[in-house]
């Protein structure tokens, strides 16, 4: 595999000729052959990473059209003959891409010539680590998968897990010790067993991914994910309005009411992206309610109207 790679360095330019453009590429003085293991830049990783999943979208495009892998990057040119072009930002080459004699296992390669070069697709799995700008988003999706297993687990036995691999041993989410990508370590998980729970962000510096305190996400600002986590906050207000309702068979007149009441404690969460408290509306009786985020540019992230979510 290895050796077989090394030598498509050199027929894959000459295959890609049809492509045109890329074969250029490589005599443009600028982009020469002066690599210098330029891959220890972080952006060009994500960027190479970024065309090899291209790559790959396309393979499967083309397999889709055809019912089998191409036999070379360069018939990608009916799919999208941008995907000829693309190269690896630190070396300036064109993708390795090999196909095996079966022809049902391909692989897209990083052509930097030196180890570590950015790794490789196999059929669709990459082989690298999510890089730096994924993290925060990744982190994020665990923390509001771990917060829908708590939410199923109370549904199941009344009460929240004691630790997080109980949502393991109850069989209710295989997945509680996925890691936060940015650290390598488990969730931070508390719980008074019954009401109440949180999951937090393990990262030891601050500020860290952020947290989750029953079902109510408090991501830091300018991390990705806010959309997610104002959704996650409405839908939690919008249960707040509805066991309200079910109490007092009115909706609240102020959004505080909530935690006057005793409903609902954190009704004063602030939509992550600019930590401002939710907007609220009311008729004078209390027959219908409005949650809406308050970004103050359209479209926000959105709003609940009487238990209707605008977003789905
Ligand atoms: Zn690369
Ligand atoms: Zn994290
Ligand atoms: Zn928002």
């Amino acid at each position: 595999m290895k050796k077989l790679i090394i030598s498509l360095v050199l027929l894959v330019p000459l295959l890609l000729m049809s492509c045109g453009d890329s074969a250029v590429s490589m005599m443009d003085p600028e982009h020469g052959s002066t690599f210098s293991a330029g891959h220890d830049n972080p952006k060009d990783a994500a960027q190479c990473h970024d065309n090899m999943e291209l790559l790959s979208t396309g393979i499967s495009m083309f397999y889709g059209m055809n019912g089998w892998f191409p036999d070379d990057l360069s018939e990608l040119v009916i799919v999208d003959p941008k995907l000829c072009n693309l190269i690896c930002p630190s070396c300036k080459l064109p993708y390795l891409y090999d196909l095996s004699s079966s022809g049902d296992v391909y692989t897209i390669t990083c052509p930097i010539p030196v180890e570590p070069n950015h790794g490789y697709i196999e059929n669709g799995h990459r082989s690298w680590p999510p890089d730096p700008q994924e993290w925060p988003e990744i982190c994020h999706s665990n923390m509001t998968s771990l917060a829908s297993a708590c939410a199923m687990f109370y549904g199941t036995y009344n009460r929240y897990p004691e630790e997080l691999s109980e949502l393991g041993t109850s069989g209710i989410y295989d997945n509680w010790d996925e890691p936060c990508p940015a650290c390598g370590e488990l969730y931070h998980y508390s719980s008074d067993y019954s009401n109440t729970y949180s999951i937090h962000c393990p990262m030891p510096t601050d500020p860290t991914h952020g947290y989750v305190i029953d079902g109510v996400c408090y991501w830091p600002p300018d991390t990705s994910g806010s959309q997610e986590a104002c959704r996650s906050n409405m839908r939690s207000l919008g249960s707040g309005m509805a066991m309200f309702y079910g109490a007092y068979n009115r909706y609240p007149a102020e959004l505080s009411e909530l935690g006057t009441s005793g409903v609902m404690g954190n009704w004063d969460v602030p939509c992550p992206a600019c930590g401002e408290i939710y907007h609220y509306s009311t008729d004078s009786i209390g027959s219908t309610y409005v949650v809406e985020c308050p970004l103050p540019w359209d479209p926000n992230h959105g709003s609940i109207e009487d238990g209707i979510i605008s977003w789905e």
